[in-house]
């Protein structure tokens, strides 16, 4: 019957304590999928691309007043496969969906997706023939930032409420290991 890996020791006292951890001693028992969590909402790669006037909000939060740095976010990626979190920074019009969409899927999983200001979230104030009326007909989206154009805090805090969401994922499935069995070990 395969077994399942729930939890991983280390046998170190310098190693970190993360949220959610028991520590036992110089012990320090975690569940595996608490410490993958952690180390992926700990470093967020977004993926460049910015669609209009709040692409230049975006920009600013990797710059000295605002520094993404502070919560390990600011390795924007110019290529979907060396990034986690796409942010939708500004209106999405119906020639550039396909585009979107195409990139999002060469993103490898896990991925996760923030529709940032109004027109990206909803069209804003193009109610018009060219714009999609929200980012979430093409790519699920993860969290949304309000606003005309949302203020780089406020990105930043939807980066915060994105680490919070993926700190408490469930693995489920996922992370159900085969191991060997005995006549395979002994062989
Ligand atoms: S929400 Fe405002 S700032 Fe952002 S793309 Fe639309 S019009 Fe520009």
């Amino acid at each position: 019957m395969p077994k399942r890996i729930e939890t991983v020791v280390f046998h170190d006292s310098s190693t970190p304590v993360i949220g959610g951890i028991e520590k036992a001693g110089v012990v320090v028992v975690a569940p595996l999928e608490s410490i993958l969590n952690q180390a992926r909402a700990n470093a967020l790669w977004p993926l460049t691309f910015g669609l209009a006037c709040c692409a230049i909000e975006m920009m600013s939060t990797v710059a000295a007043r605002f520094d993404l740095a502070r919560f390990g976010s600011e390795a924007f990626r110019a290529t979907p496969r060396q990034a986690d979190v796409m942010i939708i920074a500004g209106r999405l019009s119906k020639k550039m969906a396909p585009v979107l969409r195409q990139i999002y899927d060469q993103m490898p999983e896990p991925k996760w997706v923030i529709s940032m200001g109004a027109c990206a979230s909803s069209g804003g104030v193009y109610n018009n023939y060219a714009i999609v009326q929200g980012a979430d007909q093409v790519v699920p989206v993860d969290v949304y930032v309000p606003g005309c154009p949302p203020s780089p805090d406020a990105l930043i805090y939807a980066v915060m409420k994105l680490q919070q969401k993926i700190k408490h994922r469930k693995f489920g499935k996922l992370i159900e290991l085969k191991p060997r069995s005995l006549d395979e070990e002994s062989a």
